[in-house]
């Protein structure tokens, strides 16, 4: 509505059922936006066509039904959103702030530098010249963004403060690979702006990628949104849940015990008899004491439990 100065936003990758860890972040997003009058909105992040898997979104979003989290508005794909990532690019190459890379996995690989997130890009193509001309070449190169030696600095509402200093840090970063496939980093981005998000609620695993989207909001002119990066659910071996490391999905049955799981595991303290209430006493009573300084910044491997 025209008043709303809250809107979040659960973004899930459609590459399997959603674990405990999804559920955190789900539960999390939803009630920072319904405490504070906000929207919230659901947006699959389907960029990758092999990681996906088949219906994996629809049950999702049946999931989410089942979990009484209702959306506003309708359900985003990514998977339809390629031209606005194709003309944020655009508007980035007229101002020539990025460049086709030709480099192998190999060669970046091979970087003397370790960043935060893996070796630094030397910017070996940067400087390139010429191959700007060959657009035959071009279709089957990365797409890489021009950093620069500035520090981003950021407040996390739960982390707290944040400094990095991409250019160090992270290097000259792909914003479309090679295959012709969107980076994450661009079209959340893009995204997050077109749907006009103002608050950003996630897992703190992508705390590390928030500068760099920061640094893009800065280069396409977008407003930047306040930021909650949420503890991490991590199994008894300290490993972030995933299909990768056999999480759990979350049943379909006994939703209620998850839930109350889940807001638990974000520090709120909710009374032992709401699992003998309904989903709806259950959500106003989590809307109503829903309480940021109460989550934790992390929490220790393994500790939670879904009874
Ligand atoms: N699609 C991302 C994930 O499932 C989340 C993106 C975001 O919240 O910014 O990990």
């Amino acid at each position: 509505s025209e008043n709303t100065i809250y809107r979040g936003r659960f973004a899930p990758s459609p590459t399997g059922p959603l674990h405990f860890g999804s559920l955190v972040t789900a539960l999390g997003s939803y009630l920072d936006a319904k405490s504070n009058n906000g929207e919230w909105l659901v947006r699959i992040e389907d960029l990758d066509p092999p990681r996906e898997v088949p219906g994996a979104a629809r049950d999702v979003l049946v999931l989410l039904e089942k979990l009484g989290m209702e959306w506003d508005g309708e359900v985003v794909y990514q998977s339809q959103r390629h031209d606005f990532y194709r003309a944020a690019l655009a508007k980035l190459k007229k101002q020539a702030l990025i460049y086709p890379c030709f480099c192998s996995r190999k060669q970046v690989a091979a970087s003397r530098l370790t960043g935060i997130d893996g070796p630094v890009y030397a910017g070996t193509c940067r400087s390139a010249p010429g191959k700007d001309q060959n657009s035959e070449l071009q279709k089957r190169s990365a797409v890489r963004v021009k950093t620069d030696m500035l520090c981003l600095e950021l407040t996390d509402r739960v982390q707290g403060f944040l400094s990095q200093c991409i250019g160090q840090d992270i290097g000259d970063f792909v914003l479309r690979r090679a295959d012709g496939v969107f980076a994450y980093q661009l079209a959340v981005v893009v995204d997050d702006a077109d749907q006009c998000v103002t608050h950003v609620v996630r897992g703190a695993d992508l705390l590390d990628s928030t500068p760099r989207q920061i640094f893009l909001q800065q280069l396409l002119g977008y407003p930047v949104p306040a930021y909650m990066h949420l503890p991490l659910v991590t199994n008894q071996r300290g490993e972030k849940l995933s299909k990768q490391t056999f999480a759990a999905p979350v049943r379909h049955f006994d939703v209620l015990s998850q839930l109350m799981a889940a807001l638990r595991f974000l520090g709120q303290n909710p009374p032992q008899g709401l699992l003998d209430s309904n989903l709806e006493t259950f959500w106003q009573w989590a809307v109503l004491h829903w309480q940021t300084d109460s989550i934790p910044s992390s929490v220790a491997s393994g500790k939670f439990t879904i009874k």
